[in-house]
C-alpha cells in the first residue's frame, strides 16, 4: 500500500496498554466513547483502560496532524484557522467496521465541516464495500476502492489543485479537481460551498457575530454535534 505522508503509517506502535485497552473497547456497545462512560460504572481495570484509550485518541489525533501537515484530509484547510474544532475522522464509518475503529489506516484528521458533511453511516465514499467488501482486509487496503483521495494511501495535492486569493478584505479559497476521485471529493464535500466562506481568523473577525457558514448552522442542527 502506497504511503504519500511522513511519519509513515507503520511508524505508528500500538503501546502493550493500548493493546489490551482497545480489544476491551471493542467489546463495549461504543467502542470510540467509552471515555463517556460513567466512572462510577467501571471497575478499576476498566478506568485503566479508558485512560489508555483517550491517551490514545490524543496520540493518533497528533500523529495524523503532522502527516496531514495541520491541513483538513479532504478540504485541505489549515486546521488552525477553522472556526470550528476539528475532528478525528474514521474514513470507512465507525457503525461500518467495528475493527476498524482504532486502526491507525482507517483515521485521519478532518476539519468539522467536512466531518459533518458526511452523514455517519454513508458510504458513497467507498467503493465495491457493500456485503463481503467489508469483510475483506485486502478489499479495505486497495486504494482503488475509494473514490475520494484516502487520507493515507493518496497524496491529495495529486487530485487537486487549491489556492487562495483575495477579495477585498476576505480571502476566497478556489479548488480546481485533477481527478475522478479529486471531483468527486469536490462536490462530496461541498467544496463548491467552502470557497466562499470564511475560514481564516481575520475573516471571522469582519464577518463578527456570524461566525458559521448557514449550511454548517443546518448541519450541526440535523446532527446534533
Ligand atoms: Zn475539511
Amino acid at each position: 500500500m502506497p504511503d504519500p505522508y511522513t511519519p509513515k503509517l507503520s511508524s505508528f506502535k500500538y503501546t502493550a496498554t493500548e493493546r489490551r485497552a482497545i480489544n476491551w473497547a471493542l467489546k463495549q456497545k461504543k467502542p470510540w466513547m467509552v471515555d463517556k462512560l460513567k466512572k462510577r460504572d467501571l471497575t478499576s481495570q476498566e478506568q485503566t483502560y479508558v485512560k489508555a484509550i483517550v491517551g490514545f485518541k490524543i496520540r493518533v489525533k497528533t500523529f495524523h496532524a503532522k502527516r496531514q501537515n495541520n491541513r483538513c484530509c479532504y478540504c485541505g484547510q489549515s486546521l488552525f484557522n477553522r472556526t470550528i474544532e476539528q475532528d478525528r475522522e474514521h474514513i470507512i464509518p465507525k457503525a461500518k467496521k467495528k475493527s476498524l475503529i482504532f486502526a491507525v489506516f482507517n483515521l485521519a484528521v478532518a476539519c468539522k465541516t467536512c466531518n459533518m458533511s458526511i452523514k455517519k453511516s454513508q458510504i458513497s465514499h467507498l467503493r465495491g464495500f457493500r456485503r463481503s467488501g467489508l469483510r475483506d482486509p485486502k478489499v479495505i487496503l486497495n486504494s482503488k476502492n475509494y473514490n475520494i483521495p484516502h487520507p493515507n494511501i493518496h497524496d491529495w495535492e495529486e487530485h487537486m489543485d487549491y489556492s487562495s486569493s483575495s477579495k477585498g478584505r476576505a480571502t476566497v479559497t478556489h479548488y480546481q479537481p485533477k481527478t475522478t476521485r479529486g471531483r468527486f471529493a469536490y462536490y462530496f464535500f461541498k467544496l463548491d460551498d467552502q470557497e466562499e466562506f470564511a475560514n481564516t481568523e481575520e475573516q471571522r473577525k469582519i464577518r463578527g457575530a456570524q461566525p458559521l457558514h448557514p449550511r454548517l448552522v443546518e448541519l450541526r442542527d440535523t446532527y446534533k454535534q
